[in-house]
């Protein structure tokens, strides 16, 4: 609709470029005359105009670009000509190959390897122990039958736990932007940049995930922000700069239906059919997200580094236990190897462990190809376990003690469900 046939200012053009001046106040008409424009025009809960920067020197509303469509990526020309050393710079990360490695992988084997040590038993009493604190953990387990039960067929055995971990760094690039506020610029005539794994940095801890944001040095330039075509703010969508959007309660009437069914003024628009605009406070215009106001963009090559740690396991146990809970309870660490490159283990005395490091070791060292290998470390562990049959009043179950806490698991306990939640 062109702003002359605007019925909300009465078919004239508005004495300011719209959303340019104070946020409109419209006529109270219950006002006495005089009085017009002075009442507060904001429907009930409606909030007052907030205070707003004036537009830069030299920017008037009409010039304001409209909002974006935010569902639309932002493609900007790109900030500069071609840098040596990043030729498919993008503005999504673009994973980079590590540049090959000239180690021979030999020099990682190992002389001498330690043995793997053996297994812990537990006693009947440390077994009794353990299910009377588990009982004692659990609310709805009674800790009386595993203090009077009985206890026999008691088998201790080992689970093992053969885990491989291989720690590697992943490198990317992108275009990165912050506003431009005045700050340094890291641009090309300081140098040329550095290749993008050739740029120091180290992790905080091996083994361990972290991420790594870095400003490539010398790659840094400074533009006119595209979004907002450098005005620093954009044109409302909702109300399309005008400053006032349709009255949602009236459906933009103006008018209502009373108590008796009477026709009267919209209450929330005073009549006008049309409320301040909530998106821009009235003001027509939102500062651009992009640059802050600031109208322009220091763009950069941004690296990101990925230390990733990759481990995998395999576990192996032999009684009626769910394995995974093996995983989460201590053990004895029974051999424990770190290098470069580690080598399959072959002197457990279990053969299904030594075929388990064989093959996630074979599949390790080609699962990661973009990133560059730091070490690896692979463990065997022991966890004890042992399983009995504990007797109580005419009932028998089983139970089981693992790990080096002694923490116990039974799945057909008799006292389970004493205060009938059925949630263990
Ligand atoms: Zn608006
Ligand atoms: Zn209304
Ligand atoms: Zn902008």
């Amino acid at each position: 609709m062109p702003e002359t046939e605007d019925p909300f200012f009465g078919g004239k053009a508005p004495p300011f470029a719209p959303g340019d001046a104070p946020p409109f106040t419209p006529p109270n008409p219950n006002a006495p005359a005089g009085d017009k424009g002075q009442a507060p025009p904001f429907a009930p809960g409606h909030a007052p105009p907030f205070h707003i920067e004036p537009l830069p020197p030299g920017i008037k509303m009409d010039m304001l670009p409209t909002q974006p469509d935010d569902n639309k990526p932002f493609n900007p020309s790109a900030p500069m000509g071609p840098i040596p050393g990043y030729p498919s710079i993008g503005f999504n990360d673009t994973p980079l190959n590590p540049p090959p490695r000239s180690d021979n992988i030999d020099q990682y084997f190992p002389k001498n390897r330690p043995d793997i040590k053996g297994p812990a038993i537990i006693t009947q009493d440390q077994a009794r122990r353990a299910l009377v604190e588990h009982c004692n953990t659990h609310c709805c387990w009674s800790a009386s039958a595993a203090q009077e039960m009985s206890v026999s067929n008691m088998l201790s055995s080992n689970a093992f736990q053969y885990c491989l971990e291989t720690f590697c760094e992943k490198r990317s690039t992108a275009w990165a932007k912050v506003p431009y506020t005045g700050q340094s610029v890291d641009g090309p005539h300081n140098g040329p940049a550095p290749m993008p794994w050739d740029i120091p940095a180290t992790y905080g801890a091996k083994f361990s995930t972290e991420k790594r944001l870095i400003e490539v040095p010398h790659t840094a330039c400074v533009k006119p922000c595209e979004y907002c075509q450098a005005c620093g703010w954009l044109r409302c969508n909702r109300c399309q700069g005008h400053g006032m959007s349709m009255c949602t309660s009236c459906h933009g009437s103006g008018r209502s239906f009373g108590a008796s069914q009477q026709q009267q003024m919209c209450m929330f628009c005073q009549g006008q059919g049309r409320r301040r605009c909530t998106t821009c406070g009235g003001h027509g215009r939102i500062k651009c997200h992009m640059c802050q106001g600031y109208r322009s963009l220091k763009w950069f090559i941004q690296l990101t580094i990925d230390w990733i740690n990759h481990t995998q396991d395999y576990i192996l146990e032999r009684t009626d236990l769910p394995d995974e809970l093996i995983r989460d309870v201590r053990g004895h660490i029974a051999f424990q190897e770190e290098n470069v490159q580690v080598f399959p283990i072959n002197h457990c005395p279990e053969p299904s462990i030594n075929q388990a490091s064989n093959s996630i070791i074979a599949k390790h060292r080609t699962a990661f190809p973009n990133e560059r290998l730091i070490g690896q470390r692979h463990t065997v562990r022991v966890i004890p376990v042992t399983e009995a049959d504990g007797h109580w009043k005419d009932k028998k179950f089983r139970f089981f003690v693992y790990g080096l806490e002694n923490r116990a698991y039974s799945d057909d306990y008799p006292q389970q469900c004493c205060c009938g939640c059925s949630i263990l």
